[in-house]
C-alpha cells in the first residue's frame, strides 16, 4: 500500500461487488493502472437511510473485511457518488474509474450522472462485468424480446454459463488518498409509519460478512448438494445455502459458486437454476423498471386490497410474527431474529399477508427489503408479486397456501416453528402446527389467531371474481 500517489494509477469504484477473488473490474483497474489501484467506497446517506440497520450492519461488515484485505487501503468516503468519484479520480490523477456494472434503475440513474461528470474532467467510467452469472438484457428470444417467462430464459442461461472461468485475486498496489477513512454510521433511518413500533431485525444475530466466510460456506454447501432437491424447502433443515447476503453485497460472484457446486446430479442442477432466477429477475426489472412497484400484470393491480385502521394493526401483528399462525409467526420471528428468512417461509408468509389479511404486496415487499440482509430489489419485489399473483410465471391467485396444510407438509416434526415460538415448545405435533391447537393442549401464552383462515380465503377468491369482466366491481 502507498500514501504516495505513483503513476499511472486507475480508481477501482467498489459497490455491489465488496470483494477481491474473481473480480474481473478490479482485474481491468490493475491493468490499466499497472499495478497501482485506488479502491473507493463511497458511503450513500440516502441509501442507508431507506434500509434497516441489519442490512447497513453487514455491508459496515463487509467493508471492514475488504478494507482488511486491501491492508486498510480502502478510501472510504461519505457523500454523493458524483462528487466523491470525480474528487478521488482528481486527486489520485485516474483517467479510467473501472466498476462492475449495475442495473438497478437507481444505479443506472447515478451511473450516467457519474460518467458524464468525470468526462467534464477528462476521466472514463469502465463498467465490467455484472453480479450475475449473464448480463441482465443479453437473454433474448427468438424475436429479440427479453423473456417473459423463466422456463425460456433458463435454458438460455443454460447453454451461456455452460462455460466461465473464476478470476484470482490480482497484485494491487493500492493507493490511499481519502482519509481518515469515513465512519461508517448510518443516518437517521426513513422508516415508514405504518410498520408501527413493534421491533425490527436491528438486534438480530448476523453471520461475518468476509470473503473466507462466504468461501466456507460454498465447500460446505458443495458437500451437501446433492440433497438440495430433497431438503430445500424443509425450513428446519440446513437445506439450502445462505449464500444471498454474501450474493447481494457481491462478496461473492455466482460463478465461483457454480465453480464449486457440481450441476451433474438433481441437487446441483435445481440450485443452480435457483441462480437462474436470480438473474431472470434482474433482467425482468432492468426491460421493466416499473415492476419495483406496479403489478406487472395490470389486471391485478385492480384488486381490493384494506389499508384501514384494522389492517395496519393485522400488517403489524404480521411483522412481530403475532398473527397465531405457528408456520407464519415462526417465519416473521426468524426476519427479526436473524435478518434472513428461509425461502419456502417467505412464500408462506408472503401468501398469507396478501391473501388472508388482502394487505397490498408491497407493504409486505418494504418490510422485508427493511429487515432483510439480503434485501434486493429485483429478488425481493419480484418474489412478492409472484406470491401476489402479479408477476412474471405467477402463482395463480386462486391458489391460496393453507399455513396449516404448509406447516404439515414442511415442517412435519415441528422443529422449525418451535425453534422460533417458544410458546409452542412443549405443545405435541401436530397440534403445534395449527392455530388452535396450541391452545388448547399447553401453548397457553401463545396468541390467538387474529383472523379464521377459511373465512379470509373465501373473502380473497371474492375479491379475484371482482376482476372477471362482466362483474359489478
Ligand atoms: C417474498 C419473497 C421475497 C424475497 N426476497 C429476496 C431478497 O430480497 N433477496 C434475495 O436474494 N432473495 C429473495 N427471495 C428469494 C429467496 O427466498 C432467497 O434468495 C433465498 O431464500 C436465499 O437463501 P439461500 O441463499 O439459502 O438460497 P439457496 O436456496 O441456497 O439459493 C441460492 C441462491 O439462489 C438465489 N435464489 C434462490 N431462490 C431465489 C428466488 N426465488 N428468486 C431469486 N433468487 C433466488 C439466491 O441468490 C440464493 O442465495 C425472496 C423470495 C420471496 C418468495
Amino acid at each position: 500500500m502507498s500514501n504516495e500517489i505513483p503513476s499511472p494509477v486507475a480508481l477501482m469504484w467498489f459497490r455491489r461487488d465488496l470483494r477481491l477473488r474473481d473480480n474481473p473490474a478490479l482485474v481491468a483497474a490493475t491493468k490499466a493502472g499497472a499495478g497501482n489501484v485506488a479502491g473507493l467506497f463511497v458511503l450513500d446517506e440516502g441509501l442507508m437511510a431507506r434500509s434497516g440497520k441489519a442490512r447497513n450492519d453487514f455491508m459496515a461488515d463487509a467493508l471492514v473485511q475488504l478494507d482488511a484485505s486491501m491492508d486498510g487501503g480502502l478510501n472510504l468516503v461519505k457523500g454523493s457518488a458524483v462528487t466523491e468519484v470525480v474528487k478521488l479520480a482528481k486527486a489520485v490523477g485516474a483517467t479510467q474509474v473501472f466498476a462492475t456494472q449495475e442495473f438497478t434503475p437507481y444505479a443506472i440513474a447515478r451511473d450516467l450522472e457519474v460518467a458524464q461528470a468525470l468526462e467534464a474532467v477528462g476521466a472514463t467510467l469502465v463498467h465490467v462485468d455484472s453480479p450475475y452469472m449473464i448480463k441482465p438484457g443479453a437473454i433474448k428470444n427468438l424475436s429479440g424480446q427479453p423473456y417473459k417467462v423463466f422456463g425460456g430464459f433458463r435454458k438460455g442461461w443454460e447453454s451461456l454459463t455452460a462455460e466461465f472461468s473464476v478470476l484470482a485475486i490480482p497484485r494491487v498496489n493500492w493507493v490511499l488518498a481519502a482519509s481518515p477513512k469515513a465512519t461508517i454510521s448510518a443516518p437517521k433511518a426513513l422508516r415508514p409509519s405504518y410498520f408501527g413500533p413493534g421491533a425490527d431485525s436491528s438486534a438480530a444475530v448476523l453471520p461475518v460478512a468476509s470473503e473466507a466466510a462466504a468461501k466456507k460456506l460454498i465447500a460446505e454447501f458443495a458437500t451437501r448438494s446433492s440433497q438440495y432437491v430433497e431438503t430445500r424447502n424443509v425450513p428446519g433443515l440446513s437445506g439450502t445455502s445462505r449464500l444471498s447476503p454474501y450474493l447481494r453485497f457481491g462478496i461473492v460472484h455466482p460463478r465461483q459458486i457454480l465453480d464449486k457446486v457440481s450441476r451433474f446430479d438433481d441437487g446441483g442442477r435445481t440450485f443452480a437454476s435457483e441462480l437462474a432466477w436470480r438473474d431472470f429477475y434482474a433482467d425482468v426489472l432492468y426491460t421493466n423498471p416499473q415492476s419495483r412497484y406496479e403489478a406487472l400484470q395490470p389486471k391485478m393491480a385492480k384488486l381490493r386490497t384494506d389499508s384501514d385502521a384494522q389492517a395496519i394493526k393485522r400488517f403489524q401483528a404480521w411483522t412481530q410474527g403475532q398473527t397465531g399462525y405457528p408456520i407464519v409467526d415462526a417465519g416473521m420471528r426468524q426476519l427479526l431474529a436473524e435478518g434472513w428468512m428461509h425461502n419456502r417461509v417467505r412464500m408462506i408468509t408472503a401468501s398469507f399477508l396478501v391473501k388472508h389479511l388482502h394487505i397490498d404486496w408491497r407493504w409486505g415487499a418494504e418490510w422485508f427489503m427493511w429487515n432483510l440482509i439480503d434485501g434486493d430489489i429485483a429478488s425481493n419485489q419480484h418474489g412478492w408479486q409472484w406470491v401476489a399473483g402479479t408477476g412474471t410465471d405467477a402463482a395463480p391467485f386462486h391458489r391460496i397456501f393453507n399455513p396449516t396444510l404448509q406447516a404439515e407438509r414442511f415442517d412435519p416434526t415441528g422443529e422449525y416453528i418451535k425453534r422460533y415460538v417458544p410458546e409452542l415448545k412443549d405443545v405435541m405435533v401436530p397440534e403445534c402446527l395449527r392455530p388452535q391447537g396450541g391452545t388448547l393442549l399447553g401453548g397457553f401464552d401463545y396468541v390467538s389467531p387474529i383472523v379464521d383462515q377459511g373465512v379470509e380465503r373465501n373473502e380473497a377468491l371474492a375479491r379475484l371474481a371482482e376482476l372477471k369482466p362482466g362483474s359489478l366491481a
